[in-house]
């Protein structure tokens, strides 16, 4: 089996892709800004076997990007939030949308400052107020006329406009 670890690359890169550069690594952490927090919802969103979800999750909780805690809504279930260091992926996660959507494929969402609604730039910086907000000052929201190919509860839910960071509203299944 092909090892995570690049032991002989002597480099903060190298280290940085130990951590997030998994396969769905980053989806799942990209869906922890959208506000994804139960296993179930990453579930739903990701299609991704719940073995190799329950395996990521793990990495990035052992790793400190993600912090595990118990579910205020649901007994016995737990959600997962973004550490300080996880949230300071969030220029990582929206160089790599930015980038995608420039080389691959359009993008059908957008983020604005969401202090004075100005779409932020390819750098994730606010033209207008000349900061570069943080995850928790943005809001997405879908482009006029972007199609939106999932159905999944997410999916739905993040078809309203939507702050970064905060829990995206799912009902739990029964
Ligand atoms: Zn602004």
């Amino acid at each position: 089996m092909l090892g995570k670890d690049y032991e002989g690359q002597d480099c903060s890169l190298a280290r940085a892709l130990e951590t997030i550069g998994e396969r769905w690594t980053l989806l799942i952490v990209r869906d922890a800004f959208y506000g994804v927090r139960r296993f179930s919802d990453f579930q739903a969103h990701l299609d991704v076997p719940k073995a190799v979800l329950s395996d990521r999750l793990g990495g990035l909780v052992d790793d400190g990007v993600l912090e595990r805690r118990p579910d205020p809504d649901r007994g016995g279930r737990h959600v997962y939030e973004l550490t300080a260091a996880g949230r300071d992926l969030w220029p990582v996660v929206y160089a790599m949308l930015t980038w995608g959507a420039r080389h691959r494929s359009p993008s059908g969402r957008v983020f604005r400052h969401a202090a004075c609604g100005t779409a932020l730039d390819a750098r994730g910086a606010c033209g207008a107020c000349g900061t570069t907000p943080p995850a928790a000052d943005v809001v997405m929201s879908l482009r006029r006329g972007a199609r939106t190919l999932r159905d999944d509860p997410v999916a739905v839910a993040l078809r309203a406009p939507h702050r970064l960071l905060e829990p995206v509203a799912t009902r739990p299944p029964a």
